[in-house]
């Protein structure tokens, strides 16, 4: 079963639910292949211990940039008011492709009179699989700096996760989804069986939240939510299930050995196992493994 763990605001506790959420079922005779699905700044690997042995790391070249023949531009400029991205500066009367801009979609292909340019394909980062140090099996979409197509990478993330699954015996697989709503979150979401939505109570993590629900919705896969922080002062919501709409597996607190946990790159329940947010995670993760997973 994929299980996508999701927020639609950053900084809700995503990835500390994604980490421990991989390593209690590691723990708990539940093989799993865990994948950090935040291609532009992953952190689930590090969260989890960081690499103990390193599987495999392939490029992906996701992306398609323009490139122009200078031999046979004739200076005509039709090809700037064709993009839309901004791609295109006039230097010297030439036109020149910013790279980081340009997002391959070939209209300026399309007007150019002269037929001068031509798309190739570019690098954009990698996926890489390792153990890590928690002995959780981890496989990462790493964007490159400046790179595009975000979704794809997430998805070829997605693949090799499986294949790896498949081979390890797993039966799950548990994706650290980006925040948001945007084009990855969308790809981690494909397929998927079961989002875990992780809020926090304040209005705008619970607008994000409601948003990303409604996407779930649309892609038929089943919602459930974790309340994050839940007694934090500034707490704005009394009835989350009812507010969100849907089933909340539990709510966590707020302690100092969470960031604790982090700073020694350790899921919180290997760092401190029998403290109170680690017996709240328990809880959580074992009502959704028993009544969800099985
Ligand atoms: S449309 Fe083609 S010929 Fe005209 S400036 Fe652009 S690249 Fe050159
Ligand atoms: S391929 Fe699209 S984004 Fe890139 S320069 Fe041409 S029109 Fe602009």
């Amino acid at each position: 079963m994929e299980i996508v763990v999701a927020s639609g605001k950053g900084g809700t506790g995503k990835t500390f639910v994604a980490a421990n959420l991989a390593y209690y079922m590691k723990t708990s005779v539940e093989p799993v292949v865990a994948v950090d699905a935040d291609a532009e700044a992953p952190d689930l690997l590090l969260t989890l211990g960081g690499s103990g042995e390193e599987l495999f790391e392939k490029p992906v070249s996701a992306s398609r940039k323009a490139s122009i023949d200078y031999n046979k531009c004739t200076q005509c400029l039709k090809c700037l008011d064709a993009c839309r991205f901004y791609a295109l500066r006039v230097i010297e009367g030439k036109p020149f492709v910013i790279e980081e801009y340009c997002e391959g979609c070939n209209a300026c292909g399309i007007v150019c009179p002269a037929n001068c340019i031509s798309l190739y394909v570019k690098e954009t980062g990698i996926v890489r699989a390792d153990v890590s140090r928690s002995g959780v099996p981890v496989v990462t979409a790493d964007l490159d700096v400046g790179g595009r197509n975000s979704g794809e990478l997430v998805f070829l993330a997605k693949s090799e996760a499986y294949a790896l699954s498949r081979e390890l015996k797993a039966k799950h697989v548990v994706v650290d989804a980006a925040a948001g709503i945007g084009c990855p979150v969308i790809s981690s979401l494909a397929g998927a069986h079961v989002l875990i939505t992780v809020v926090e109570p304040t209005p705008p993590s619970i607008s994000g939240a409601k948003r990303l629900l409604e996407v779930a919705e649309k892609m038929r896969v089943k919602p459930f939510a974790v309340l994050n922080k839940f007694d934090m002062p500034s707490s704005r919501i009394d009835d989350p299930a009812r507010e969100l709409g849907v089933e909340v597996l539990g709510k966590i607190p707020y302690h100092r050995s969470v960031v604790e946990a982090y700073v020694n790159m350790k899921p919180l329940l290997a760092y401190a196992p029998d403290g109170e947010v680690s017996k709240r995670l328990k809880e959580i993760f074992n009502y959704f493994v028993e009544s969800v997973l099985r």
